[in-house]
């Protein structure tokens, strides 16, 4: 058998386009050769400190291109890569080499002290910058494996790797609980990439932003893979910063990014925006969360075209897309299925719900994770006949465009009717005074339940408990308008800026 993985991906790029930039880092270049001698130089180091197939091998720090490096090694060994979210503290990533059993763990200077307080893990630790006690440093090992710009002089791997083998173990985000181990297998990723590629157009010659972290799915799955996949340019960006876009987009003329809402308002709102030089791009893409249709319209004003998406961690991410074409026609929605994804939306019975209905999203193919790490119970609980259940709530319109609603989890039922807390807090935004807003449902001895909302002021704003009330009773129906209300200072988020609610359960602030 040979390396039918992503592992042989920079094998095959080295054959057929060499010379091509692969990846730009601050001002280092590394063509596909370069990239390719450097993947099977690591390879071979990481296989002398015993990387075996099946074996997991960590990444803890910013976006670099020892990332893209340690990933496409481990996957030359049949090995199983494990990119761990940077901004965690040291008991989270302890969970996490715990429970994916990492044996090697490769980390940035950025998050040594978190390395230097892990007890548990007794792996080996490889350091991009100075080694700290216990560490190997990153360079000296590839300098020491042979690397160097010729891949000739380095002897190939070739570990016998099948498309259906686990390729990451990557965590969800944490919403709704303790993050959880989502398998992906190359055969996962590659149907992915398919899918974009048919949806989205990357081209040979794409020259694409890596802004968002690539820890999560979205960065990794939906902008480095597909773009190394057809032999483009990856300009990556340690951390998310809006000059630093703008200069990026400026010198290696980008033709193409993928961001979360918040970082396509920052860059539209930043005092460079309207003297930015945007030529070079085609295509913009957002996914996380629906974006407002005024910031798509600022977008499409500038000649940018704006795509979106719905996706998780499990369906490695891409499960619905909307169309450019379609964005202000449909905005707020999160359109039709990837290509090929089958997506159904079902009531507590199972059967598909008509048109305008809330019911759960169910999605299957090629891209959906065959199940959690370590956790039986949460994979037999994931899927139904095979269809993965995404845990979100959506209705369907009549021509098949899905708008999220809420999740599962967070919908609370308040005097026998549910109340979906996205739409509470929707409202809450749309108040001049309030910055941040999360409902949720708390016990209650006469409706079962009520809402709770936990409100942040604006900078300068007074915000007052009665007039927010006031409020939401115009513009909400009674039983959907949150029975308490607490001000807060900032709301708990996961590492991906989503917030966390079951620890707003927790918080005891200024309950009124
Ligand atoms: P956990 O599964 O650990 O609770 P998580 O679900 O937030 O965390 P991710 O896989 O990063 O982890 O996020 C996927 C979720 O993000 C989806 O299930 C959905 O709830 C939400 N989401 C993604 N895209 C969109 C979108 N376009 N509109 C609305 N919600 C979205
Ligand atoms: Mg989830």
């Amino acid at each position: 058998m040979r390396n039918q993985g992503i592992g042989s991906w920079p094998a095959r790029r080295s054959r057929s386009t060499p010379q091509a930039t692969a990846l730009v880092y601050g001002g280092r270049t590394t063509t596909y050769a370069a990239l390719h001698a450097r993947v099977t130089a690591l390879a071979h180091a990481l296989r002398a400190r015993g990387i075996d197939p099946g074996d997991r091998v960590a990444y803890l720090g910013p976006n670099h291109p020892a990332f893209v490096e340690t990933m496409f090694a481990t996957h030359a060994l049949g090995a199983i890569f494990v990119p761990l979210n940077f901004r965690l503290a040291a008991p989270e990533v302890a969970y996490m080499l715990d429970d994916s059993g990492a044996s090697l763990l490769v980390h940035a200077p950025e998050n040594a002290d978190a390395v230097a307080a892990l007890e548990a893990y007794a792996g080996a630790r490889i350091a991009l910058g100075a080694p700290g006690a216990g560490d190997e440093a990153y360079e000296d090992l590839l300098a020491s494996s042979g690397a160097d710009d010729d891949p000739s002089r380095v002897p190939a791997v070739d570990v016998p790797v099948a498309a259906s083998d686990p390729a990451l173990i990557l965590y969800t985000s944490g919403t709704t609980g303790r993050p959880k181990g989502a398998v992906l297998t190359h055969d996962n990723l590659l149907a992915n990439a398919i899918n974009l590629l048919v949806d989205v157009d990357v081209a040979t010659d794409e020259v694409t932003l890596v802004g968002a972290p690539l820890f999560h799915v979205a960065a990794l799955d939906q902008t480095l893979i597909p773009t190394i996949l057809k032999g483009g340019t990856c300009v990556i960006m340690p951390t998310w910063d809006v000059d630093a876009c703008f200069d990026l987009i400026a010198e290696h003329r980008v033709t193409w990014m993928f961001g979360v809402s918040a970082m396509f308002a920052g860059l539209a709102q930043s005092p460079r925006w309207s003297g930015a030089d945007l030529s070079s791009i085609r295509t913009v893409m957002s996914g996380g969360a629906p974006v407002p249709e005024s910031l798509i319209r600022t977008y499409q004003e500038r000649g940018l075209t704006f795509c979106q998406g719905y996706g998780m961690t499990e369906t490695a991410p891409g499960a619905t897309f909307l169309r450019p074409e379609q964005s202000i026609a449909k905005a707020g929605t999160a359109g039709t299925p990837c290509f090929f994804v089958d997506v159904r939306v079902v009531d507590a019975d199972g059967a598909d719900v008509a048109p305008g209905v809330p019911g759960e999203v169910l999605v299957a193919g090629a891209n959906v994770t065959p199940g959690y790490w370590n956790r039986p119970d949460a994979t037999a609980a994931a899927f139904t006949d095979g269809w993965l259940r995404t845990g979100d709530v959506a209705t369907v319109d009549d021509d098949g465009y899905l708008t999220i609603v809420d999740r599962v989890k967070d919908m609370f039922i308040s005097g026998g009717e549910n109340v979906y807390p996205a739409e509470v807090e929707a409202v809450l935004f749309a108040h001049d005074g309030v910055a941040e807003a999360a409902v949720i449902g708390v016990p209650d001895e006469r409706w079962g339940e009520v809402g709770a909302a936990y409100v942040v002021a604006r900078p300068g704003a007074r915000l007052d408990v009665d007039d927010l009330r006031a409020f939401a009773r115009t513009r909400l129906a009674g039983y959907k308008v949150p029975a308490h209300w607490h001000l807060v200072d900032d709301l708990p988020r996961t590492g991906s800026g989503k917030v966390r609610k079951p620890d707003l359960r927790t918080m005891t602030d200024d309950p009124r």
